[in-house]
């Protein structure tokens, strides 16, 4: 693995003009294949003008060993999580050490013990549905074995699936139409080393099969979606594969369009959008509390979660990802009580890197010391999602003794930092220009579960492709649709 991670022949350098034909090549066939995301520049959702999505040049290596570890690895995360999910008592105890620092979390939980009150603790749908995704970065070090860490967990809005399967489609044509060039190092891009993606159709699958389990005909998912999202296409693509493999149909709303057109029939729980009987809820939006424009949506979620439709995620499965669980998840007696087996417990912990509390417990002195000693090896994390909420390194101490008063740190896990080659070498194309430099891949997998959260069933339970995002090993992390980073594949090697 490390010859071709180091190695100075990989990716193949190329001509000016190779690299400049190879560039129009794949913006053209992003444009053409939908490999697109909204333009910059759009300010709303009818905005018409998008531009192709952030694309490697080339794909990047990922070694094949670890690549099939951390797919197999998916469904054993899909039935943790769901366990987690059904565990209300651990979730509220959760909640507690978040009580009074993270508005959000309190509010989502909050929200959560009120439907509780109101259904009696019998939530008129027990079907959940999670499409998930684990993400990991490649850990080399010196001492070790290389070995995949697990960066977190997403258990609402996991995006890039729909794309994702397109970014691996346009390496292979590129490979197949000879673009590559002939220099050394091309002879690593085979089609063998480099995998079709069936991340879209496989979320879409999910999807799919948790309409056909709620069982009622001309029933509808619904997408709830961010009223400027520019990744949408990212999820049309979710929606083809549902009405072609499924001939299921989906709608688009915001919670400000469900708070308006969104009725709970009061006896049945039937959720129904503009008229339209709703069988699965999909949230794409949500995950933020800038999503919660007015307390009208905050009612929208309520109406769902107290409805018959099956909820992807349910509002225990959407606090389950939060990252303080990660962080709980670390002590082996917490994780035993969801995964008794030591073999697969033993699986799942080889992927954890290190990640402390910042309270008042022994973890938490710990936590504090080492904040002091040693932050160049740490990352702190809120509780928050979709990128760009992170403090790294030496900023740690400063940023939280900024904080109003120490109570706050409570909100915040401190996680030891992953450490990726930092040698492999990739260019990203971005709105059409080429910039070459030394990249890091975080690996994504997607995986789908549907279980009943009152017997704990698992109904189904499966790994549904994977994702590969690519930022330069400058930048501390990789927004994709912020700037930063860009969409990839896979060559295993
Ligand atoms: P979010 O939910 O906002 O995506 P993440 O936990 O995924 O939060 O962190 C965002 C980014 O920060 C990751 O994609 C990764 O690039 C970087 N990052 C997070 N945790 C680590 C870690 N332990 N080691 C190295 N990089 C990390
Ligand atoms: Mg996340
Ligand atoms: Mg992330």
């Amino acid at each position: 693995m490390s010859t071709i991670l180091n190695a100075a022949t990989y990716p193949p350098t190329l001509t000016e003009e190779e690299t400049a034909n190879l560039a129009i090549a794949l913006r053209d066939w992003s444009l053409s294949q939908g490999l697109v995301i909204r333009a910059p520049t759009a300010t709303n959702a009818a905005d018409e003008a998008s531009v192709h999505v952030p694309l490697t040049l080339h794909p990047s290596p990922f070694p094949k060993d670890l690549f099939d570890r951390a797919l197999g690895l998916q469904t054993v995360f899909n039935e943790l999580y769901a366990k987690i999910a059904d565990d209300s008592e651990f979730l509220n105890d959760i909640t507690k050490e978040l009580a009074g620092v993270d508005d959000f979390m309190s509010d989502l939980w909050k929200l959560y013990l009120e439907v509780d009150e109101i259904t009696g603790g019998v939530p008129a749908q027990a079907l959940t549905l999670g499409l998930f995704r684990s993400d990991y970065l490649l850990h080399i070090t010196s001492t070790a074995e290389p070995s995949i860490r697990q960066v977190e967990l997403n258990t609402i809005s996991a995006s890039f699936g729909g794309l994702s399967s397109r970014a691996a489609d346009c390496h292979r044509f590129l490979r197949k139409s000879g673009l590559y060039g002939t220099a050394a190092g091309s002879e690593f891009l085979k089609d063998e080393n480099m995998p079709v993606n069936p991340s879209a159709r496989g979320l879409a699958r999910g999807l799919g099969v948790a309409h056909n389990a709620y069982g009622v005909k001309d029933s509808i998912v619904l997408f709830v979606v961010q009223q400027r999202e520019r990744n949408a296409f990212d999820q049309r693509w979710l929606e083809y594969h549902l009405l072609e493999d499924f001939g299921v149909v989906s709608v688009r709303a915001s919670l400000e369009d469900i708070a308006e057109f969104g009725e709970l029939d009061s006896i049945t729980k039937e959720l129904r959008y503009n008229g339209r009987h709703v069988a699965v809820v999909y949230y794409r939006a949500g995950y933020t509390p800038a999503d919660y424009t007015s307390p009208a949506t905050w009612e929208a979620r309520k109406k769902m979660e107290l409805s018959k439709a099956i909820k992807c995620p349910s509002l225990a499965t959407h606090f389950s990802g939060a990252k303080k669980v990660q962080q709980v998840l670390i002590d082996e007696l917490v994780l035993a009580k969801f995964v008794p087996d030591a073999d697969v417990r033993g699986q799942l912990q080889a992927t954890f890197v290190d990640i402390l509390p910042l309270d008042d417990s022994e973890l938490g002195k710990k936590a504090r010391t080492l904040i002091e000693t040693c932050p160049e090896k740490y990352v702190l994390k809120p509780q928050r999602e979709g990128g760009g909420n992170n403090v790294y390194r030496e900023k740690i101490p400063g940023y939280l003794k900024a904080l109003k008063d120490e109570t706050l740190w409570r909100g915040y896990i401190l996680m030891e930092l992953i450490e990726p080659p930092q040698d492999v070498r990739n260019a990203i194309i971005r709105a059409g220009k080429v910039t070459e430099g030394n990249v890091i891949s975080e690996l994504g997998v997607f995986g789908c579960v549907l279980w009943d959260s009152k017997t704990h069933e698992i109904k189904q339970n499966f790994e549904a492709g994977w994702l590969l995002r690519t930022k330069f090993a400058d930048s501390e992390e990789g927004g994709v649709a912020a700037g930063f980073g860009s969409i990839d594949s896979v060559l295993l090697i």
